[in-house]
Order: C-alpha cells, then structure tokens, then sequence
C-alpha cells in the first residue's frame, strides 16, 4: 500500500474541499505518518474519513477533525502548547509539527505509553508526556499559548482556562454526552471570549473538572 499517496489523497480530498486552508498544516498532514498510530488490522483505513479505534474504548479522530481543531489554534512555531487527551499520539505528532514544545496529558497509562513509543521513534524530541487527569492542566508548566482539549467537555473548564496566557487560544469541543460544538476561545484580560465552529461527536472528557463519570 502506498501511504503516501493515500495521505495526499486525504489531503486533496477530504480537507482542501472543506476549506482547511492553512499551507504549513497541510503539508504536516502530508507528511506525518497517521497509519502507524492505529493497530494494524485498520492501518488499510488509517486515511479514510473517519476516526478509529485505539483501545480502551477511545479513538483516533478523524482527519478532518484534527485538522480543523489545528488549524483554529493558529500556530505560528513559536507556541509552548497544552494537549488533553494524548490517545494515539496522532493528533501529539501534528502539534509538536507546528510548534515550539507540546506537553500531553492522557488518562489512561497504556495509551500514554504507546503513544510516547512511537512519538520516540518517529524521533519527536520536543513533547512532554504526562499520565493523569488533564482537566486539571499541568500547572507547574503553566501558562500556556494554546490548549488543545481532544475530548467532549461539558464546559471549558476554569482550570484550564486559568492556564492560558493573555491572548492565548483554547480549543476544546462543548455539549453533551453525544454531540458537542468545537469552541475556541481567546483569553483577552483574564477572560475567555469564544467563538463556535462545527459540531463534532468525541468521547468524554472524564475527570475532576470534567464529566465525572463515563455512562451518562
Ligand atoms: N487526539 C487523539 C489522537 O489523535 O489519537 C485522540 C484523542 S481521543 C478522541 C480522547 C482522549 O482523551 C482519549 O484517549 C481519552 O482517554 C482522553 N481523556 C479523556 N478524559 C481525559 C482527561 N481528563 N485527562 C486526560 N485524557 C483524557
């Protein structure tokens, strides 16, 4: 199979057509190699449009998804950035792509594990691995330029927020158990101004400052 040429295909069709317009994340989703962050049983789907399972029942989102999400953070290369929700690594490798340095916080261990393996090999030495509740951010690091948030919140959480520097932007998807709206907020004088994008479906982001639990 040549992967390359699925990811250029993934490119030209499911996210120049829908109006991601962002060259410098273009070309990192034509370069980064999404088929090794799935299992191998769906590596032949890794560039369809869809996400995909990773275990523990969480996902891989879907292309079109990670790239909307990054294209609203704005990166310039400069940013020291925030990830909630490591699970593959996928959307890890695009961030630390784009920017200065990533710290990512993903609650369940072996994912955490997995993904940091294979950030290693792929020889990303600008991100920093945290296993934990992310809802709580990593204060010690803090502030943040950006915060990007990969799972469904039932509001952008203060803790986060509070980890933001002045004129940073939080994107993070808000609502209910089964659908949520990407919002993106922009801090400006210690508050939050939001905007909202496209409705999308994520797993739940599960933690203190979060859902509390999974079964809602
Ligand atoms: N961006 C990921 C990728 O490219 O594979 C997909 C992330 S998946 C949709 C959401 C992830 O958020 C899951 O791995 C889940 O375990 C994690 N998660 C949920 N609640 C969390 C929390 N409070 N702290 C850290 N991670 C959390």
């Amino acid at each position: 199979m040549d992967f390359q040429e699925l990811r250029d295909l993934m490119v030209t069709t499911q996210l120049i057509p829908r109006g991601i317009k962002d060259e410098r994340l273009l070309r990192v989703m034509r370069k980064v190699p999404r088929h090794l962050f799935v299992d191998e049983y769906v590596q032949d789907k890794a560039y369809d449009d869809m996400a995909l399972p990773i275990g523990d029942g969480q996902t891989i989102s879907q292309p079109y998804m990670v790239a909307v999400m990054t294209e609203l953070l704005e990166l310039t290369g400069d940013e020291k950035v925030l990830e909630i929700g490591t699970g593959s690594g996928y959307q890890t490798a695009i961030l630390a792509e784009l920017s200065k340095e990533v710290f990512t916080i993903e609650r369940f261990a072996n994912l955490s594990d997995r993904a940091k393996e294979k950030l290693t090999a792929l020889d990303y030495d600008n991100i920093r691995f945290m296993v934990g509740d992310g809802t709580k951010g990593w204060p010690e690091e803090a502030p943040f330029h950006r915060i990007l948030v990969t799972a469904g919140a039932p509001d952008i959480p203060e803790t986060l927020a509070a980890q933001l520097t002045e004129g940073g932007i939080i994107v993070i998807p808000v609502g209910d158990f089964l659908s949520q709206r990407l919002v993106k907020g922009r801090k400006h004088k210690e508050k939050l101004s939001e905007e909202y994008h496209t409705p999308c479906v994520f797993v739940p982001l599960v933690g203190e400052y979060g859902w509390k639990d999974t079964r809602r």
